[in-house]
């Protein structure tokens, strides 16, 4: 019979199975699917019965015994229905019927909207990526929008401030020490040149610091020092001995790390400066490009 196959195969791609999901549903080999589509086998009237529930039908709709259905799927803006698919026509004369049916996978977080299959995007927010959201497609574009424009705006504004705090600390390590200079050179001629070498360095120094101080190395090991102040202990003995022995090892381990990230804060400091003048002009590029990719994709 090869109308209830091909009705099987209609249904079945109206919700987006494949023969292998509809084999498994019903508990068959996807091969025994493809025999009933293809009119070479017919199901038994218990596995019908399972087909009528998955596709949410009567027995007659699906054996060909009732008006052949022209079926609108409401599509998720609710304004017009449009005509998705129309089953095809069998030999009665055509009766036209208004399925409601639709597919909801469920709710746009950002307007409500009921979605259904391809038309959400799911995410994962929080740690290991916990929560998830749906939002439809077209508010999930504006999301990726926003944010590139977000990530822009706060580029510009983080490049602004660097520069203008790096500029304020240079300019006033410059005038300090034109100061100095002025004082000095009345005293003593050749201390002032050598002070005007140190403070051109100096200069260079405070600028770089402040223009990538975001960007350098030590920020990130301070803090990765830091970090292990909350490092998991390991209880050795459940008694009051090895809970005395744990916080003693759990103290000592803080103590340590905190001398550490002073000493790795102190060198990193020192480090920074020295080597923010061989980055800087390399950084400065870089960030224009930074910029410029930003502002592109922000467009
Ligand atoms: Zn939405």
């Amino acid at each position: 019979m090869e109308n209830l196959g091909n009705k099987i195969s209609e249904y079945r791609k109206q919700l987006d199975l494949t023969q292998k999901d509809l084999g498994d549903k019903l508990n068959v080999s996807p091969q025994a699917v493809s025999k009933w589509e293809n009119g070479q086998a017919e199901p038994d009237a218990s596995t019908i019965k399972k087909l009528c529930e998955i596709f949410k039908i009567s027995t007659d709709e699906l054996l060909g015994n009732d008006p052949p259905v022209k079926e609108i799927a409401i599509t998720a803006a609710p304004v017009q229905p449009v005509v998705e698919r129309v089953v095809q026509p069998v030999v009665q004369p055509v009766v036209e019927r208004v399925v409601e049916q639709k597919i909801i996978n469920g709710y746009c977080e950002e307007c409500k909207k009921p979605v259904g299959p391809n038309e959400y995007v799911v995410t994962h927010s929080g740690r290991g990526g916990s929560i998830q959201h749906i939002y439809c497609n077209e508010c999930n574009e504006k999301r990726i929008r926003s944010a590139r424009i977000y990530a822009y705006d706060e580029f510009k504004r983080q490049n602004k401030k660097s520069l203008i705090l790096g500029s304020l600390i240079a300019l006033g390590v410059t005038a300090l020490f034109c100061i100095m200079f002025m004082v000095i050179i009345k005293l003593e001629p050749l201390w002032a040149t050598g002070l005007i070498a140190v403070g051109v360095f100096i200069c260079w120094l405070a600028f770089g610091i402040q223009v990538f101080w975001e960007d350098s190395v030590v920020p990130d090991i301070f803090f990765f020092f830091l970090k292990s102040f909350t490092f998991p202990g390991v209880i050795f003995t459940l008694d009051l001995d090895g809970i005395i022995f744990l916080i003693l090892v759990k103290v000592g381990g803080a103590i340590l790390c905190a001398i550490l990230s002073v000493i790795v804060f102190l060198f990193g400091l020192l480090f920074t400066p020295i080597a923010s003048i061989f980055i800087l002009p390399f950084a400065a590029i870089k960030r224009a490009f930074e910029g410029r990719s930003l502002k592109k994709a922000a467009n």
